[in-house]
């Protein structure tokens, strides 16, 4: 039996509907950009394997860093202990991060460091006497499969079930030129509840909602103007974090800060599951007292793994290198290029761009795990690149290292899809 049949035996993928989707494929090494299946084919990773592996797969420079660390210490509580690839990290990071940014809290994956943040935010105003009980967040998010994160994602397919289950929470439209005043008027409203303890977005690009963009400027009135209500604001920059959308994150489009912002996903390049949620000053104070129950009673088990650590180290030395930099302006550069040559085509209705992610959507209606989708997805895969079309959006977010023809083999079947459909 091939990896492809003993799989059907015991394993569940996640969100999979596994009556109608039986076979996956075994992927049994990665280099670069480069997925290699069982029968030796390959692909494109024409999206870092969900934007972790921004430096490639297995970057030589990672791969040593981490191997060293396992000699050295592989695990250990990080609650009573620290470690020194911890503390690397957290200065690391600090010289990178939006300056009001002093603290760093560790967990295990994107979703459970936006339920440490919804959890800080909460407990922020419930150690202050207050009790705010809910939460502003765009339509159409995706924060995570927790359930503080599901709560604060719109999206139905994945929530439905629970719907009776999660948090208040108050859906705000994204800002665009047409809705601007509505919106910032429901805002205001809102804020001036008194009720709202936290306002949580994902800044300039919605991942999971087909790469939707909204412009700064808009984005930077909402976060003034919470500011001003003082009620806390979250970036998740899980998916924009570390150089996706051309700085190393969005954040830094805006002149007003939000007080806490979430990573994770390319955080550790792919090599291993780890996120932070990083806060302000003015958030750790509000914890630290001298009545113990006014402390912050999280805690993983894996916080801080040192190899995960050491990997996000080696990650944000590749990050800070000139040649990633450039390659990140190369890929922004050739993704215009392709943008303006392909956006006039019959069955292209819109596209955009932010940084290294390019999206589409085709001029035809479609489910978002529909046929059509499934037909798009393994004619991709056919052609030997490994891109995951969202409903009738086709989006690319390659590894910097990517090459230019490698990029245009990328292009070339984004170009073919649109005759097939
Ligand atoms: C992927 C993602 C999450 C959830 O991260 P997991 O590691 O899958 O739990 C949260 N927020 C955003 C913006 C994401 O893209």
């Amino acid at each position: 039996m091939n990896y492809k049949e003993r799989d059907q035996k015991h394993l569940w993928h996640p969100l999979t509907q596994h009556k109608l989707h039986q076979e996956h494929l075994a992927v049994v090494r990665a280099e670069g950009v480069w997925l290699y299946d069982e029968e030796d084919k390959r692909y494109i990773d024409g999206i870092s394997s969900w934007y972790t592996c921004m430096y490639g797969h297995s970057h030589p420079k990672i791969i040593s860093k981490v191997k060293q660390q396992l000699d050295v210490l592989d695990q250990v509580v990080f609650s009573g202990f620290t470690h020194p690839p911890a503390i690397e990290l957290s200065e690391k990071l600090m010289a990178i991060l939006p300056s009001k940014m002093t603290k760093i809290f560790f967990s295990d994956n994107g979703s459970t460091s936006v339920d440490v943040a919804i959890k800080m935010s909460l407990q922020y105003y419930f150690n202050q006497g207050q009790k705010r009980k809910r939460i502003i967040a765009f339509d159409k998010a995706f924060h995570g499969d927790t359930f503080g994160a599901m709560s604060v994602s719109g999206l139905s397919v994945y929530n439905g079930p629970f719907e009776d289950f999660l948090l208040t929470v108050e859906r705000l439209e994204v800002p665009n030129e047409q809705n601007i005043t509505a919106v910032l008027n429901r805002f205001k409203d809102l804020l001036d509840s008194g009720e709202v303890a936290a306002f949580i977005y994902e800044p300039l690009v919605q991942g999971a909602a087909s790469m939707n963009m909204h412009q700064p400027e808009h984005l930077e009135k909402l976060l003034k103007m919470a500011e001003e209500a003082d009620v806390l604001t979250i970036a998740d920059e899980v998916m924009t974090g570390f150089g996706k959308t051309g700085k190393n994150f969005a954040s830094e489009y805006m002149h007003t800060q939000p007080d806490m912002i979430c990573l994770s996903k390319s955080l550790t390049a792919g090599v291993a599951p780890m996120a932070l949620t990083c806060c302000s000053q003015r958030v750790y104070d509000a914890f630290y007292d001298d009545q113990m129950s006014k402390g912050f009673f999280h805690g993983h088990t894996y916080s801080a793994n040192p190899l995960a650590c050491t990997a996000a180290i080696a990650g944000l030395d590749l990050l800070g290198s000139e040649e990633m930099q450039s390659n990140i302006q190369r890929i922004h550069k050739r993704h215009l290029e392709f943008e303006q040559h392909i956006r006039s085509h019959t069955k292209v209705k819109q596209t955009r761009v932010s940084g290294v992610i390019f999206a589409m959507d085709l001029d035809i209606e479609m489910e978002r795990y529909g046929n059509l989708r499934d037909q798009l997805y393994h004619f991709f895969m056919e052609k030997g690149v490994f891109l995951r079309p969202l409903g009738n959006t086709v989006y690319t977010l390659p590894p910097y290292i990517i090459s230019d023809s490698e990029l245009d083999l990328i292009y070339d079947v984004m170009e073919q899809c649109l005759e097939i459909v």
